[in-house]
């Protein structure tokens, strides 16, 4: 974009961002960050925009996942490990019930930093400033671990660049066999519980068999022993964003070196705002999120932002309205690009319109509730005649206790057993699982 610095959003209205106290801190951070490599590279950025142009058009389908907030203490080989190899599974079930390629996208490596809503936060009459995510401040509830720290950033980044060397060693050295993905499949559908998905299971099986049978063989497939995966974060916290943020050599375009995809959240889409301006200028693909709140003529301004050149994989509407809430809103949004004729990929997020508050005092989203939102997503699309490309969850491959409902049911009771997510709740291994065969099912019907 011409003109355009990736400074440009200091002199825009921010929310959401923190007032570090100690200046030369940030600023020796923001000197350090900006010589650090970048995480990602424009022509990976690229192909991900490709991608989910495909997926705007029905030509693949988005399955974007993973923490709702990355934190230091869980950070290790086993829970990445975990979450890469259930979001495989779910591909796979996605793939055979949708019939086209699926774009793994995880919200890991870098979803760092939370929007909160409200500044501070009381605990037995004491008031302290809201935790913002491991890459701002601490979770403890002291006044110390509540200051924003701009050395976090330096940790985060270590973080997001050991985790994605993991992720790409995943992908591409084995691990991701077809075979191996499915296999681990049955073990699923071997429940009890599990029956009604066994009859799917089995149909993939019988698939593999008969490809495996005519020749087609993961030993000389590439494409059957590795996958393509892509990180994503919300690009919150905009001193981290700019000093990652690089000029491509052969294109002189900007890019978010921090990601692959970038989107701004439902509290910080403000037009001529701070997230608004810096996204505006990479070259990444971005997501919006689309809450109730979000009027018409914000998204015709925020679309023509965004994508002046209306390019198809650019701009990613994530919807996360609420269950019972999709048909009131989503109609008149998707008339809005319908009217601007604007390129735009839909992705129903189901999770953040369906929090509630268990009476133990848990975060926490009903099953039903996340399934309902998908399926009112799907049905809106069906009466418009316009495509839904996606689904984006906050999931992780662990076996956690934090949302209530699923196969192997979870009780409000048993929220406390293993709930150890820093901020939002997230659907286990097993809650996620059981969705993409509902969500496949949605789509083979
Ligand atoms: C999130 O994705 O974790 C989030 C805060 O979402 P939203 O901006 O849609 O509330
Ligand atoms: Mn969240």
């Amino acid at each position: 974009m011409s003109g355009w610095k990736k400074s440009d959003w200091r002199s825009k209205p921010r929310v959401q961002m923190p007032d570090y106290p100690d200046q030369a801190a940030l600023n020796a951070v923001e000197a350090k960050l900006s010589k650090y490599p970048p995480l990602v590279f424009a022509g990976e950025a690229r192909r991900l925009k490709e991608a989910l142009g495909k997926a705007g058009r029905g030509e693949a389908f988005v399955l974007q996942g993973g923490d709702c907030a990355e934190a230091f203490d869980q950070f290790s080989a086993d829970a990445i490990r975990d979450t890469f190899k259930v979001m495989l599974q779910m591909a796979m079930v996605l793939t055979f019930g949708a019939k086209v390629p699926v774009v793994k996208i995880g919200r890991m490596a870098g979803q760092f930093a939370k929007p909160r809503s409200a500044p501070t936060e009381v605990i037995d009459g004491v008031e302290l400033p809201s935790y913002r995510g491991d890459i701002i401040n601490e979770l403890d509830f002291t006044e110390a671990a509540r200051v924003p720290n701009p050395e976090k950033m330096l940790q985060a980044y270590m973080q997001a660049a050991a985790t994605l060397n993991l992720l790409r060693a995943f992908s591409t050295g084995g691990y991701a066999d077809v075979n191996e993905v499915h296999r681990w499949t049955l073990g699923f559908t071997e429940a009890d519980e599990a029956e009604r998905f066994r009859d799917m299971a089995n149909r993939i099986s019988d698939t593999l068999d008969f490809i495996r049978a005519a020749g087609v063989n993961s030993e000389r497939q590439h494409a059957l022993r590795q996958v393509d995966f892509y990180t994503s974060h919300e690009s919150l916290l905009l001193e981290y964003e700019e000093a990652l943020c690089r000029v491509d050599s052969t294109t002189g375009q900007n890019l978010a070196g921090s990601g692959h995809m970038i989107w701004i959240g439902d509290r910080t889409r403000q037009p001529d705002g701070a997230h608004v301006e810096f996204a505006k200028g990479v070259l990444n693909p971005i997501g919006l999120k689309c809450g109730p709140s979000m009027t018409s003529e914000d998204l015709k301004k925020l679309m023509a932002t965004l994508n002046p050149k209306n390019e198809m994989g650019r701009l990613t509407l994530i919807a996360r309205f609420g269950a019972g809430k999709v048909a009131d809103n989503l109609p008149r949004l998707i008339d809005t690009v319908s009217r601007e004729g604007a390129n735009v990929v839909w992705v129903c997020d189901p999770m953040h319109g369906n929090t509630v508050k268990s009476n133990t005092g848990y975060k926490t989203r009903p099953f039903d509730a996340v399934l309902r939102e998908v399926q009112e997503f799907f049905a809106v699309h069906k009466a418009e005649d316009t495509i839904p490309a996606g689904v984006h969850f906050e999931m992780t491959g662990l076996d956690v206790t934090e949302c209530v409902g699923g196969l192997k049911e979870v009780s409000y009771e048993d929220l406390k057993d293993r709930y150890h997510t820093a901020c939002d709740p997230r659907l286990n291994a097993s809650q996620s699982l059981e969705l993409a065969f509902l969500v496949a099912e949605q789509l083979t019907s």
